[in-house]
């Protein structure tokens, strides 16, 4: 793939009005691999879009290029006492677009209600904004939520406006391993169905049982109190973004919320290991393309949905659980009407 990276947004938006053919979008390029191939489009990398535009700490908001790292926007945040407050790092354009978390992380915060708005431009050059700034927004479709998990695949967003915290008074993330299926479920449900919830929640499964990683945050007080009581230990941070196939394997990735794992879990093979953020977004590393695709024939009935993301077979790409064919229609309609020519691959 031939690589263009634009300095600017109008550098991009006169680029793409200059119809250079198929376009793959990249932050960080993290995901590059999985994504299904791209053969003679042009890799536009946006890591170079990383100015911290605006600050306004009083009130929690700013506005970021989208090829802001995450560890920059961190920093610039931390000294205002402010935090984006989710997981996952990467570029702030790459995290938004990727959305590894899901919507229904039940402490409440996902890229999806972090993002205020966007600055962006269409494949075929146009430039557009969506949203706002601050948090009272104006009226309209709010066009940019479209962009959270969007892969790449609706339009480029050059800015985004994103909703702040202050950042909480004390924090402690726990690591509870080596649990049995029923009482990791047990103490998840327990842990969501806390007031306040701890901040962020993963689910890793695998041969060695299960482990809960989470960050509590809040008064000093709460934090130890919640690890009281669900008698978490303080550990260093666990979380991980993602898992790796294992040799021969592949990686299928799909939604399942929490009341769904049960389910999962027995249409997972002994030999998987699942990776669930409590946004609802799942990994799982299978061994071969047949435990994948007996996942895929019982999803459904699970009410998962799933998708084989990284495979050392192409065709095998995108291979997934039967989608509601509805929505599949939207999804389809949405991406000819921002992309009638399907730039964006
Ligand atoms: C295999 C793997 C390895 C990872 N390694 C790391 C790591 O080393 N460090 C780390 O911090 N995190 C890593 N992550 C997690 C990473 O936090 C997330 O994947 C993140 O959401 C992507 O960040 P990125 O900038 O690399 O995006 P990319 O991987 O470059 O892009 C992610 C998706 O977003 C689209 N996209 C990116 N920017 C835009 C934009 N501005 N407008 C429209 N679409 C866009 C791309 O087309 C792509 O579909 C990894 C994840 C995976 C799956």
């Amino acid at each position: 793939m031939s690589a263009f990276a634009p300095r600017s947004d109008a550098e991009l938006a006169d680029w793409l009005r200059s119809r250079p053919g198929r376009v793959r979008l990249m932050g960080a390029g993290s995901r590059v691999g999985r994504a299904a191939p791209a053969d003679g489009a042009h890799a536009v990398q946006l890591a170079g879009l990383d100015a911290i535009e605006r600050l306004d700490a009083p009130d929690q908001t700013c506005t970021v290029g989208c090829g802001v790292r995450r560890e920059a926007l961190d920093d610039a945040l931390r000294a205002h006492d402010l935090e984006l407050p989710c997981p996952g790092g990467g570029t702030i354009g790459g995290l938004f677009a990727a959305d590894p978390l899901g919507a229904a992380s039940h402490a409440g915060h996902s890229p999806r209600s972090l993002l205020l708005g966007l600055e962006g431009v269409l494949a075929d050059g146009t430039a557009f904004r969506s949203g706002a700034r601050v948090v009272k927004s104006v009226a309209g479709y709010d066009v940019h939520k479209l962009f959270v998990g969007s892969e790449g695949r609706l339009y480029a967003a050059t800015k985004l406006h994103l909703r702040l915290k202050p950042r909480p008074r004390a924090e402690s993330w726990f690591a509870h391993d080596g649990l049995a299926d029923a009482e990791a479920l047990a103490r998840l449900q327990a842990l969501r169905a806390e007031p306040v919830a701890p901040a962020a929640v993963q689910l890793r499964r695998d041969g060695g049982g299960v482990t809960l990683v989470g960050r509590c945050a809040g008064r000093p007080t709460f934090v130890r109190a919640q690890l009281q009581k669900h008698a978490l230990t303080e550990s260093e941070c666990a979380w991980s973004d993602h898992l790796t196939a294992p040799t021969g394997g592949e990686i299928v990735a799909g939604l399942a919320r929490a009341s769904a794992l049960p389910g999962l879990f027995a249409a997972l093979p002994a030999t998987a290991t699942l990776l669930w953020h409590g946004g609802g977004r799942f990994e799982a590393a299978l061994p071969d393309a047949a435990a994948s695709d007996a996942l895929l024939k019982t999803a459904a009935a699970h009410d998962v949905t799933a998708r084989v993301v990284a495979t050392t077979a192409p065709a095998r790409r995108e291979r997934g659980s039967p989608t509601d064919p509805g929505a599949a229609h939207l999804a389809a309609a949405l991406r000819s009407a921002l992309d009638p020519h399907g730039i964006l691959v």
